[in-house]
């Protein structure tokens, strides 16, 4: 039996259809997890087996969010970490992280993608490179499915400890046969090629200087010949420049691109000291980037040239990082800050109000190599999130509602629907009991904390 689902007299709708049409007083009719019909409300059906009244509501496809580090909400605001750069920060955050429990990964998932999703966020990819104790992918996928969230959970790796030269200690790599091995094991257990799937797998080795060439190159092996995306950091701050020209005599793009780390279904994060030869690669080959302002401007990387690689037709979605570096993941803010960075490095017209929300939607689909998420029109999935907007942080910002969401302080989401359920209902997060994830979710970071 299929169910209906219809949401009506929206304020405004924001398609990010292709013709980019904002449809007010709009609707969206949804058969099971799939958009069927969107227009006015008075060009649609009626009644469906549940009505959500979207009036006073700016409705947005759902945003996607293409870097994070779920664990790392158990470890905000560390003292230790709280002022350094990239390398100082993670020396620093290396030990704490050694203690992680499988436990713990799977309530701060939960944690962190509840905080999410009430920032408008419907699909998320998540980085867990570090597997110490009993943890394993398998507790953030659980997670996931729990909380009701579309999923591209990358199965991250670190392989060079510091006695081969790189920069974590050695208590936290792992062997290179044992994480390709454990990789495949995901991949066949868990990834869906199909489409609307909720639950994909990435092959996501750290960074440049946390595994071997080797690794990276075998890994972009495993990824190919099963179909998958490949996921890493690269070019973050100036220190990673200058290990990859000290280590492999190569920017990063010149190394991404002999390791096989280039094309529609690679993306890699930051790329904050990305060169013009690199952007001009990406350009060529489809390469994604994840553009995380809110991290760059915690750990001081700079200012990615985004305005840049979008003119060269780079695919670029947003990311919140993980949330040791940034220390809210808020998405709706995170749209917010990439247009205001894009402005203090690139002037006021680098980056308009829609354009940055283009880059959560249909740029974040991109990146994460999927044509059946980002915009709200018929065929695609039933990822649609509304924000109310009669709250003192819209008062006198009305009149251009859609711009209001990204420039004024940002809300979180008063409805969300993802894959045709919904999840959100009247700002409360509907699959879990909140409270008692967060009481968890805090006993757990302080034993983290304290060990
Ligand atoms: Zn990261």
């Amino acid at each position: 039996m299929s169910k209906t689902l219809l949401i009506k007299n929206a304020r405004v709708l924001v398609t990010m259809d292709a013709q980019r049409r904002e449809i007010e007083d709009g609707a969206v009719f949804i058969r099971d997890n799939v958009i069927v019909s969107v227009g006015t409300t008075d060009a649609l059906p009626q009644d469906a087996d549940e009505v959500i009244d979207a009036a006073g509501h700016v409705v947005i496809p759902g945003l996607v969010n293409t870097h994070h580090h779920m664990y790392q909400s158990l470890t905000r605001v560390i003292p230790a970490a709280q002022d350094g750069e990239l390398f100082n920060w993670l020396t620093n955050l290396y030990p704490v992280w050694a203690n992680l429990t499988g436990e713990m990964v799977h309530v701060s998932t939960l944690t962190a993608m509840a905080e999410l999703i009430l920032s408008g966020c419907t699909t998320s990819s998540d980085h867990l490179y570090i597997y110490p104790n009993d943890c394993r992918l398998d507790d953030s996928i659980e997670a996931a499915h729990t909380i009701g969230m579309r999923f591209h959970a990358a199965r991250g790796a670190m392989s060079v400890g510091r006695s081969k030269g790189g920069l974590p200690p050695d208590s936290v790599v792992e062997d290179e046969a044992a994480i390709l091995k454990d990789t495949q094991r995901l991949i066949e257990t868990y990834h869906d090629a199909s489409r609307h799937a909720m639950q994909r797998i990435v092959v996501a080795p750290c960074s440049p200087f946390s595994v071997s060439r080797d690794l990276m190159k075998e890994a972009a092996r495993l990824a190919r010949s099963h179909g998958v995306s490949l996921h890493t950091h690269l070019a973050e701050n100036v220190n990673d420049i200058a290990y990859s020209r000290e280590k492999f005599a190569m920017t990063p793009a010149e190394y991404a691109e002999d390791c096989g780390w280039v094309g529609h279904d690679v993306w890699h994060a930051h790329c904050v000291q990305l060169d013009d030869a690199g952007i001009g690669l990406f350009a060529r080959t489809g390469t994604g980037v994840a553009h995380c302002p809110c991290s760059n401007m915690r750990l001081a990387s700079g200012i990615a040239p985004v305005r840049k690689m979008v003119d060269a037709g780079v695919p670029v979605g947003l990311g919140v990082d993980g949330s040791a570096s940034n220390d809210g993941a808020h998405m709706l803010g995170e749209v917010r800050q990439a247009m205001l960075l894009q402005r203090v490095g690139f002037g006021p017209d680098a980056m308009t109000a829609r354009q940055a929300l283009e880059l959560a939607t249909l740029g974040g689909a991109k990146v994460l190599n999927r044509d059946d998420i980002g915009s709200i029109a018929p065929g695609m999935s039933a990822d649609v999130v509304m924000f109310k907007l009669d709250g003192v942080g819209f008062a006198g910002a009305l009149h251009d509602p859609v711009a209001a969401l990204v420039f004024c302080t940002p809300a979180n989401v008063n409805h969300s629907v993802i894959n045709g359920k919904v999840v959100v209902k009247d700002g409360v997060l509907r699959t879990v009991d909140l409270p008692v994830v967060l009481e968890r979710h805090n006993r757990l970071a302080e034993e983290l904390a304290l060990a």
